[in-house]
């Protein structure tokens, strides 16, 4: 079988390594319009649930993974001088950087096709030329849109803003923090995700980020911070919770975050997966583990379906409930946060509980459970074909 894959994004590489490990005679082909070391964002969350997947379908690869992990138990809540410490979570977070890097590496090692640096060709010629092409390009999926009509997608953007940042300031815990300013309350999420590195995302309704002066900055791609003025505004704000640590950009621009969902994950022979099928709220930490665990739903279809639509059916059907879950969750907490003010004026611990428990089912617990039947069936699987 020719698969081609459109775009090097953590969904993308793991499809591509996990069906290069079941079927080791497929040819494999993944397209990148960034170059191999060239790409978004900071640090990303993962949950516990999701190592467990990762682990049995290709353990080098998650030694690898794991081997990078920030991990910590508690989710610190900064708010009107108070810090409340809660503990008993278990979180772990790892450079975007270095995991794209370990899954190009662990790609190139097992024989996928890897094409830095240029677009996907037209996905017309593709869908001729490949029994299936994957549609990993991400939130503003170009393929998508082509074919929007024949996925029923639907695109919701927040009336929220937000911008991800990084800085050297070692947070060692889930970090919310909300300032007041005399324009309403701008709140960070933040957590570590190497030594001496954290992710910083800023987050502030559209009308205190209008009183606040903020400007949607011309975007310049040689530029590699991005929004410089944003970024120091933003750093005094939270001077006091970054202690003189700086704050950075890498191609760093206010955004909003859009929900995208799918009727259809699939149109004849081409796929969506990760964000390009559907997305969920930063403050929920799920999107490269939903992609993720796509390509490895969507590599076992494959390998255990005789024909592309029987596998690209078993595929939707086993990620959908799931996916559309966290999706629910995500909607929760992202109300919550576009609705802080409400919260802002309870007192600290009152504040606490309620972001604590903002979409009824964010603690640990609520997280998908270690299915360990689930887990042992990945396991047999991928030691069948190894
Ligand atoms: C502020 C913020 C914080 C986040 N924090 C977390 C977190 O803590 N934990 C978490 O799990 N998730 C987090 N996410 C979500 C996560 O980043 C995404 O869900 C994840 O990257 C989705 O992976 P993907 O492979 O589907 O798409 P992407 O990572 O977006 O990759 C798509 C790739 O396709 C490429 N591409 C696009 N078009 C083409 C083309 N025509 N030809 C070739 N290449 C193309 C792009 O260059 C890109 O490299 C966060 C997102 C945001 C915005």
């Amino acid at each position: 079988m020719r698969i081609a894959v459109i775009g090097a994004g953590p969904g993308g590489l793991y499809t591509a390594c996990l069906v290069k490990r079941l079927r080791p005679h497929d040819v494999v082909e993944v397209w990148e319009a960034n170059a191999a070391r060239d790409t978004f964002g900071f640090g990303v969350v993962f949950s516990d649930g999701a190592l467990g997947g990762i682990e049995a379908a290709d353990p080098a690869l998650f030694e690898a993974v794991t081997a990078e992990f920030a991990r910590w138990t508690r989710i610190d809540v900064h708010y009107r001088d108070r810090t409340q410490r809660n503990e008993g979570y278990g979180f772990a977070a790892v450079s975007r950087h270095t995991l794209l890097r370990l899954l190009q590496e662990r790609c190139a090692a097992l024989g996928v096709r890897l094409h830095f640096g240029t677009p996907a060709p037209e996905v017309s010629r593709l869908r001729a030329s490949h029994d299936l092409v994957v549609a990993a390009d991400g939130v503003g999926s170009r393929t998508r849109a082509r074919y929007a009509a024949a996925f029923g997608t639907q695109r919701q953007e927040a009336g929220s803003r937000y911008m991800w940042l990084g800085t050297d300031r070692p947070f060692d815990a889930l970090t919310f923090a909300v300032v007041e300013t005399e324009h309403g309350p701008v709140q960070a999420h933040a957590y570590p995700y190497a030594p001496g590195r954290s992710t910083f995302i800023v987050e502030v309704g559209d009308a205190v980020w209008r009183a606040a002066g903020f400007r949607s900055a011309e975007r310049r791609p040689a530029d590699p911070v991005g929004d410089r003025d944003g970024i120091d505004q933003v750093a005094r704000y939270f001077s006091g919770l970054l202690d003189g640590h700086a704050l950075w950009g890498n191609r760093s621009y206010w955004g909003h975050f859009t929900a995208v969902r799918n009727r259809n994950w699939s149109h004849g022979n081409l796929v969506l997966l990760g964000d390009s099928a559907h997305t969920t709220h930063f403050s929920i930490g799920s999107g490269t583990k939903l992609a993720m665990e796509d390509g490895l739903a969507l590599a076992t279809a494959l390998h255990e379906h005789r024909t592309v639509p029987e596998a690209l059916a078993a595929y939707e059907t086993e990620r959908r409930p799931a996916v559309e879950r966290m999706q629910r969750i995500a909607l929760t907490s992202l109300e919550w946060f576009e609705n802080i003010d409400r919260c802002v004026g309870l007192p600290p611990d009152a504040f606490n509980a309620h972001l604590l428990t903002r979409s009824g089912r964010l603690t640990r617990d609520d997280l998908p459970a270690v299915d360990a039947e689930h887990v042992g069936r990945i396991r047999r699987r991928f030691a069948d074909a190894a």
